[in-house]
């Protein structure tokens, strides 16, 4: 594996271990050629998704940036990492259940949504006003007022 930090091939790893519940492998990893220290997950993949933006546009599904995206709405939310890995990788799993290898990247947004919805509704919140991009304000604070506390969830 490829160092991130200066691009060595030969790197190390210094630490093996199941996490999120068996389902993935994390690994510490050190570089010799700049003692730089990171962290890799082996994950089953089910299958190859590819992802069809609404432009008709089509890309491989990256798992980084699905993670990337909701970290970014779970910023600073008193959640567990690991509670947070559980979640993208359930995500993940529904996407390679749908029994189709093209994903609409409508239909990963929306799967984001509902499972924020049902872990924490400030990440939710944080979510869907970029997803679904409100130009107003008033369809903001609409949107805000229809989540009343028992109006998300199951
Ligand atoms: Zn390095």
């Amino acid at each position: 594996m490829r160092c991130p930090f200066c691009g060595n091939v030969d790197t190390q790893v210094k630490d093996s271990r199941p996490a999120e519940d068996n389902v993935a492998i994390r690994r510490r990893r050190f570089c010799p050629a700049c003692g730089g220290r990171f962290t890799t997950y082996e994950r089953v993949q089910l299958r190859d998704l590819v992802v069809v933006k609404s432009s008709g546009r089509r890309e491989d599904f990256d798992r980084a940036k699905l993670e990337r995206s909701i970290r970014i709405a779970m910023q600073k939310r008193p959640l567990e990492p690991e509670r947070v890995d559980q979640m993208i990788s359930g995500i993940v799993r529904r996407l390679e259940s749908m029994g189709d290898t093209d994903v609409p990247s409508k239909v990963i947004g929306e799967i984001v949504m509902e499972t924020l919805a049902r872990i924490d509704t400030v990440s939710y919140v944080r979510f869907a006003s970029v997803y679904k991009n409100f130009q107003a304000a008033d369809d903001f604070d609409k949107f805000v007022s229809e989540l009343r506390p028992g109006t998300v969830g199951e």
